[in-house]
């Protein structure tokens, strides 16, 4: 039911598509996050214009509220939030470590207190696919154990090896033939680390790999060099997704390396803080250099922000105004989205070096260093 097509190759960048049982999905691929089954502040009809194929959904934050349950008795994810293409929830394991709730781990479950009610959830891998299948996503995760980097050697591979072998759990525990799980890659910035466990995962049956444990605060370079050196490892004919990243240049650098598919809340939480994504950089509607500019943010730009002039968005955000967040984050998205086809076309025609460069040079120097990834 679910099958990875490669188009064709341009360098290290694969244009390819997706197949779900809700739909293909074009890659490379943005997925706009929709943590508690809303893409914060936009309709889901406002999310399908700006090209997105495939959304995101948080189990850690959807199993505390509304719980999973509830999602099911709604009629699952998907009819709950009216998106009816193809949705990926994570396994909850970032956002269990992330937001130092973890109270133990051990090799059965990760114990952790809920941030809304300090109750006591025993996170183990088979409840994690539990969760995923009841909310009815096409794409599962593996629960996976993070760790804090940089960690004592001797801890990056204890986490790995418990990764792994919680990997295989979740495979043997997933048993809906309509949802693909996808493996998570850790291995920190080591080379052999990475090499080791995505060789050890793309020995086993999944329907796609990630990437994780990047975008955390390292510099991007290393970023980069670590997506460099584990993609050759992974299948080629599986998608291959890097978990929370990141700025348009992370994405157009990943992509050079192999990647497939990305998803962040950069372009909606930056949105909400009045920043822009353009191909001049980002933009910073609070400034006063803004307050008669009757151009919009892009000539080109689609999207509902760009109907108007940066001095009237710039008064949504100065008076408080929620338009302000809503029409911005529509526009980064669509800014993503825009970028994501551009990228498309550039592959197939052989040009994506060429595009890169050129987006590059207009985002300038250190492009959006300022940006709000977490
Ligand atoms: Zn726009």
């Amino acid at each position: 039911m679910f099958r990875y097509e490669l188009i064709g190759t341009d360098g290290g960048a694969r244009r390819g598509v997706f197949h779900t049982p809700r739909g293909p999905v074009r890659t490379p691929g943005f997925m706009p996050v929709g943590t508690l089954g809303t893409v914060k502040g936009l309709t889901i009809d406002q999310v399908a214009a700006t090209g997105a194929d495939m959304i995101l959904g948080n189990t850690y934050h959807l199993r505390l509220r509304p719980g999973h349950e509830t999602v099911a008795a709604l009629g699952g994810l998907h009819k709950m939030c009216g998106w009816d293409g193809p949705i990926l929830t994570d396994s909850g394991g970032f956002q269990v470590f992330s937001l130092g709730a973890i109270n133990k781990v051990t090799e059965h479950a990760a114990t952790f207190r809920s941030h809304i009610d300090g109750a006591k959830i025993e996170l183990t891998p088979e409840h994690s696919i539990e969760i995923q299948q009841a909310l009815g996503s096409d794409v599962a995760m593996v629960l996976d154990h993070v760790i804090a980097l940089p960690a004592p050697m001797t801890q990056v591979e204890d986490a790995l090896a418990r990764s792994i072998r919680w990997a295989a759990r979740c495979r043997d525990a997933a048993d809906r033939q309509d949802q693909a799980l996808f493996a998570i890659v850790q291995g920190g910035l080591d080379r052999t680390l990475r090499q080791q466990c995505a060789t050890e995962l793309a020995a086993m049956p999944f329907e796609g790999y990630a990437v994780g444990g990047l975008s955390v605060g390292e510099p991007p370079e290393d970023m980069y060099t670590t997506t460099g050196f584990t993609t050759p490892h992974l299948p080629a004919d599986k998608p291959r997704y890097l978990m929370g990243v990141g700025t348009p240049r992370d994405l157009l650098e990943n992509i050079a390396r192999g990647i497939d598919l990305f998803d962040c809340v950069m372009p909606t939480r930056n949105g909400r803080n009045a920043l822009a994504f353009t191909d001049e950089g980002a933009i910073k509607l609070r400034n006063a250099v803004h307050k008669l500019d009757t151009r919009p943010l892009m000539e080109d730009c689609p999207c509902l922000a760009c109907r108007h002039s940066r001095g009237y968005l710039r008064h949504l955000f100065v008076a408080g105004e929620m338009l302000g967040p809503i029409l911005l984050s529509h526009h980064n998205l669509m800014y993503y989205g825009r970028l994501m086809q551009q990228t498309r076309d550039a592959i197939e025609a052989g040009q994506f070096e060429t595009f890169k460069n050129a987006k590059l040079a207009g985002w300038g120097h250190e492009p959006f260093h300022e940006t709000a990834s977490h």
